[in-house]
């Protein structure tokens, strides 16, 4: 079959890697794509908010399944316009992606069904988010309920700075007025993938990441630093615990308010002294994580994208290798503030080896030179028998890509070693 893959990050350079090995694929098209995705797929300029221009390229070059990257076009709809034309997606619908859309959804899902997670209250009003906040003290969590880009949440250990996340969210810096507040959780964070198809879930695999820009997890957040798979603090006894008490539940009740969850369900926890509880969900595949899902995965990946859209998880299962994968992000310097873009990346057509693999986050060519194209610039991803070891072989990648405007942390996975 034909394939269209929407987006053009790491993210999306490592699904296309993935899809590419399928003998299920005809032609892969990805829209917009990168130059590292340009290797393996057909790039497409296509306004991918324009769901009637994504429609009819679909059917102009007989998409037989359309996979969504990123989540604004889950939450803009693009699955439901792909699915009334007679498109097969891969995605949730605009409201089941509500699970990371809105997070005062996700906690009012998780109290109508006894989920763990975080004592908490939405506000539509700052008085009201004041007063709350003055009765329940710092530490607190105050967060914008809406889509920003991992930038709406504040883990406020003042009473100030919480008064100023609260300040920011009513003065609609996240576009709109709302919020949730929630209490302080303390443990290790850890990511759980599993897929929907809206009635069986699949379990996939686990991940940790590093969300701040410096070395020891210091310095301002960003959309994420490096990671790898499996995460050594999710035990088989707490994955099953996170199916069981957070996981299913969430899938359940998705089905029965008639909008069941169909995609990849991303499950941020918190490991906590009496259980996991949920943070937050993702509606996609997290970014770098996917690059390190992708480099474990054994099986098939457009197999299982399939039978999620299908609804037939039940009838497959799946397979991931038993190494580590590390990922390192190479950032172009200033990241995660304000970065200059067209400086020269040289050495990524050497030979890195068996198991290594450069994903392109933010690149793009200047004639025949490759260049910088925003803050997260590349993946350099590994396998390695231990975290060490694929630790070892990412950043000897990693040091030998010439970039003379980048950077990484020279830290990632020090938490697993
Ligand atoms: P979120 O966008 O909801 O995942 O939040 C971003 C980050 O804020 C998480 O990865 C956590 O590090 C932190 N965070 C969110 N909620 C809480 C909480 N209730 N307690 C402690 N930290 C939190």
């Amino acid at each position: 079959m034909n394939v269209l893959l929407i987006g053009g990050g790491g993210r999306e350079h490592a699904l296309a890697w993935a899809i590419s090995a399928s003998p299920l694929l005809d032609k892969l098209y990805c829209a917009p794509g990168n130059p590292g995705i340009a290797r393996v797929a057909e790039l497409v300029a296509l306004d991918v908010t324009d769901h009637a221009a994504v429609v009819s390229f679909c059917v102009d070059k007989a998409i037989g399944f359309v996979v969504v990257g990123p989540e604004a076009p889950l939450v803009a709809g693009l699955v439901d316009d792909l699915n009334a034309a007679g498109i097969k997606a891969f995605g949730p619908s605009r409201y089941a992606a509500q699970l990371e859309g809105s997070k005062g959804f996700t906690k009012d899902i998780c109290r109508a069904n006894g989920i763990p997670t975080a004592a908490y209250e939405r506000f539509t009003e700052l008085s009201a988010a004041r007063a709350y906040l003055h009765k329940m003290g710092a530490p607190i969590v105050i967060k914008a309920d809406g889509l920003a880009a991992g930038k709406g949440v504040t883990v406020a250990m003042t009473a100030g700075e919480a008064e100023a996340a609260l300040a920011d969210i009513f003065d609609g810096r996240f576009g709109g007025a709302a919020c949730v507040i929630e209490a302080f959780l303390e443990g290790e964070e850890a990511s759980f993938f599993v897929l929907s198809d809206g009635v069986n879930v699949l379990p996939l695999t686990t991940a940790q990441d590093h969300k701040r820009v410096g070395d020891g997890d210091t310095g301002p957040n960003t959309g994420g630093m490096g990671a790898y798979s499996p995460a050594p603090c999710m035990t088989a006894a707490l994955i099953e615990e996170s199916l069981e008490k957070i996981v299913k539940p969430t899938v359940k009740a998705m089905a029965a308010s008639g909008h069941p969850y169909k995609g990849v369900l991303y499950a941020g926890l918190i490991l906590t002294k009496s259980g996991p509880q949920l943070i937050e969900y993702n509606a996609r595949f997290g970014d770098p994580e996917t690059q390190v899902l992708m480099l474990r995965l054994k099986s098939d990946l457009l197999t299982l994208l399939l039978a999620t859209a299908d609804s037939t998880l039940d009838k497959v299962s799946v397979r991931w290798k038993d190494e580590v994968a590390l990922t390192v992000c190479l950032c172009a310097k200033g990241y995660p503030g304000a970065v200059t873009k067209g400086n020269p990346i040289k050495g990524l057509d050497q030979d890195f080896g068996a198991g290594v693999e450069v994903f392109h986050a933010g690149t793009a060519l200047q004639g025949n030179q490759l260049v910088s194209n925003g803050g997260r610039v590349l993946n350099v991803t590994a396998l390695g028998v231990t975290v060490k070891d694929a630790q070892t072989r990412a950043y000897v990648a990693a040091d030998a890509i010439d970039f003379a405007d980048g950077f990484c942390r020279r830290d990632i996975g020090w938490r697993a070693l």
